[in-house]
């Protein structure tokens, strides 16, 4: 029987790789100019990090998580990381990182794992692009991260993107909003959709970005579009808010306040954005992010702010204009196996990229494949290999030159 890719997950290679690498080689670019540093951590965690972590109210904790016993008899499951924040924060934690003077501004790439219904920009395994940065309390902060992902995906020629903001406040602003969202939606309670019945109890927040027509109806309503849109966030709050706004403003980005945006995961406070692409249909969110002051210590660290987002990579990767498969330099034809491979040696020490045939074939065959691949043929025949020089042949333009040596071949 043939063994197929699991559901949800893909094989990227061929056409898509070198759009791939862009997006890794320009994320690398953009963030290390920023000052972040790349952080490796590893793809499977205690299942209790990303429970406490990310929390218990959340999709991704509930529904989503590839949970098991690595070996029949172990006592403690471990996880597939469904994020990288979590991560990122045991690492921080766990390598004392706050002894050093802040900040730490960490960027990671790699695959996460999710146990979804896969369909269009949803998968189970999906790559993330994220940062994390730690130890700053200020809006400058929140700016710097947004201005990040901003810049990064200026760098992929996506200009035209909405940035959405919103301020859910301090856990203490939070939990007033919470009740009064809840409040205000309890005489609708029935009219719900039954998960939204489940997040009044759980996550009532999360009501506000159902996608359920329905619900989102009864947010329309007069009454509850009062509590929504009212200011509820104190004033220092507010001062967070109105800085970010400012720095925003400042910096030409353009963006604009969504009341409704909550983000899924428990661990945000203040500042939460997305970025969002009408070119992806309905699952448009390119980047998700926000501020999470509360985490570190939440998960055993000393009190530590901090702010992040993660970006789909394969929901950037749809969007963005595709790399053209390029030539490469030389293609060797001969059928002297061990010249050619010395010479492709050579020529590769002085960074060209170089292939030839492994297998002796007639050279029509040869110049066929170097046609097809390669921006110049090198041809190595018997007379070239006795009287030492190489015949050269431009395959754009045909042109054919004799040189004497390595250097005046390159
Ligand atoms: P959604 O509302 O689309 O489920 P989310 O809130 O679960 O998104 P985050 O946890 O914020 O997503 O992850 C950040 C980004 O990672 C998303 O904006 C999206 O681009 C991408 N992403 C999330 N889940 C998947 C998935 N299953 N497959 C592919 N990309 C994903
Ligand atoms: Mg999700």
């Amino acid at each position: 029987m043939v063994i197929k890719a699991q559901r949800g997950t893909k094989d990227v290679f061929g056409d898509e790789i070198k759009t791939w690498q862009k997006i890794e080689k320009n994320a690398r670019e953009v963030f290390s100019k920023a000052c972040f540093e790349e952080i490796k951590t590893p793809v499977f965690e205690a299942t209790e990090l990303f429970s406490r972590g990310v929390g218990e109210s959340s999709d991704i904790v509930n529904k989503e998580m590839y949970t098991f016993y690595p070996k029949f008899d172990s006592k403690e499951t471990i996880t597939l990381r469904p994020e990288n924040t979590a991560g990122v924060v045991r690492a921080y934690i766990e390598h004392n990182m706050t002894r050093q003077s802040p900040p730490q501004k960490f960027f990671y790439f790699g695959p996460m794992f999710r146990y979804e219904r896969p369909q269009a920009g949803r998968q189970r395994q999906f790559y993330q692009v994220g940062i994390e940065m730690f130890g700053i309390k200020e809006a400058s902060a929140d700016a710097e991260v947004i201005l990040a992902a901003v810049e990064f995906l200026k760098s992929l020629n996506l200009n035209n993107l909405k940035v959405e903001i919103n301020s859910l406040g301090c856990p203490k602003c939070k939990d007033d909003y919470r009740a009064s969202i809840k409040e205000v939606l309890k005489p609708y309670l029935n009219e719900l959709c039954d998960e939204c019945k489940v997040r009044y109890i759980k996550n009532p927040l999360r009501i506000l970005d159902c996608k359920n027509e329905n619900c989102k109806k009864i947010l329309e309503s007069k009454e509850i579009k009062e509590v929504i849109y009212k200011d509820y966030i104190c004033n220092e709050c507010k001062e967070h808010f109105d800085a970010l706004k400012k720095y925003l403003d400042e910096l030409n980005i353009n963006y604009c306040i969504n009341k409704l945006l909550v983000r899924g995961l428990d661990y945000y406070s203040r500042t939460v954005f997305e970025i969002k692409s009408d070119a992806l249909g309905s699952q448009n969110a390119i980047c998700g992010g926000g501020r999470y002051d509360g985490l570190v210590e939440m998960l055993g660290g000393n009190p530590t702010p901090a702010v992040g987002f993660a970006m789909g990579v394969e929901r950037l990767y749809s969007i963005i204009k595709k790399e053209q498969p390029s030539k490469i330099d030389y293609f060797i034809v001969s059928n002297n196996t061990k010249e050619a491979l010395k010479l492709a040696q050579k020529l590769r020490q002085k960074g060209k990229i170089v292939d030839f045939d492994y297998q002796n074939r007639k050279f029509a065959k040869q110049f066929e494949k170097a046609a097809k691949v390669a921006k110049n043929a090198i041809v190595l025949g018997e007379d070239e290999i006795n009287q030492e020089y190489y015949s050269i042949k431009d395959l754009n333009s045909g042109l054919q030159t004799r040189v004497n040596s390595i250097d005046d071949l390159i």
